[in-house]
């Protein structure tokens, strides 16, 4: 991971989800979507990308990957504390995927 990476994670606040799940009946692909932000955020706590990849690739095995994600921001509309969920998951593929 680079200097400036280090710098990134350090500096990104982790996702208020609560882990309701209103928005995961809105998702056409049927994403895990607060199980994902809530492995993304034991990441964003400092949580080696390497130590949580088999967890996300249970959590993936029977649902789409967080790169499957249209970004569609269907599921956006379900969510009262209004978490950037489209922005967040692609985040997410970016570390995981
Ligand atoms: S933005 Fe992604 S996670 Fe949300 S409903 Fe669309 S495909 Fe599913
Ligand atoms: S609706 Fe919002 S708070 Fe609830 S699980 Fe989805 S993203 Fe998290």
């Amino acid at each position: 991971m680079s200097n400036d990476e280090i710098h990134s994670k350090t500096e990104t606040q982790r996702i208020d989800c609560t882990g309701c799940g209103q928005c995961m009946k809105d998702c056409p692909l049927e994403l895990r979507i607060p199980d994902l932000i809530g492995l993304y955020n034991t990441y964003l706590a400092g949580a080696a990308v390497e130590s949580l990849v088999p967890e996300y690739e249970r959590l993936t095995s029977d649902s789409g990957k967080a790169g499957d994600c249209a970004c569609c921001r269907v599921c956006e509309g379900s969510c009262a504390f209004r978490v950037r969920i489209g922005d967040t998951i692609a985040k997410i593929s970016d570390v995981f995927d």
